[in-house]
């Protein structure tokens, strides 16, 4: 077994109902759900076009390895794409496997860890609020100490805690 941190994302539509559903969908095609941290919402400031996100972590117990774990959040994100709660909205949801284990995988459609994650704000806060103490294998620092260092500006809110 494997922990893996994954980081959702929405900014259409229900976004909270999107979060909800990918969750339930990757805990019954890719593994066991350990720890959820709050949601966030991430201002998305330079792009008033461009709806607030929701982000959040989870960990992951899975015995997929990373490439069959990449191709069912895939297959996730593609069905949620499809759902319609009213006929014009547009819904998204974004997935990313931040960390997979230890394992350090530079492929041309796979990088893990995932390569923004050290530049990212909305990624590292919700991460450090379940493995602040985390190690990212790469780079041999703690989640809490890459986001200590993280020079990233963009507002990231604690938006609930209704885990
Ligand atoms: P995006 O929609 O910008 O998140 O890009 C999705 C694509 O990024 C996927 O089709 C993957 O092939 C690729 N990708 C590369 N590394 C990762 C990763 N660690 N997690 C998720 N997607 C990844």
């Amino acid at each position: 077994m494997i922990r893996a941190y994954l980081l959702l994302g929405s900014n259409t539509g229900d976004r909270n109902l999107l979060m909800e559903a990918a969750r339930v969908r990757i805990g019954l095609l890719a593994g066991k759900i350990a720890a959820s941290s709050a949601l966030y919402e991430t201002a998305a400031w330079g792009n008033t076009e461009q709806p607030p996100f929701l982000n959040q972590v989870i960990a992951l117990d899975t015995t997929l390895d990373a490439r069959l774990l990449l191709t069912t959040i895939l297959s996730v994100e593609k069905s949620l794409g499809r759902i319609r709660t009213t006929q014009w909205a547009p819904r998204t949801i974004d997935i990313d496997i931040l960390l997979h284990g230890d394992a350090v995988i530079h492929e041309h459609d796979l990088t893990v860890p995932h390569p923004a994650l050290p530049d990212r704000r909305f990624a590292l806060t919700p991460l450090n609020e379940i493995a602040a103490d985390l190690r990212h294998p790469v780079l041999q620092k703690t989640i809490g100490e890459l986001l200590a260092e993280c020079v990233d500006t963009l507002s990231v809110t604690m938006v609930n805690d209704s885990r």
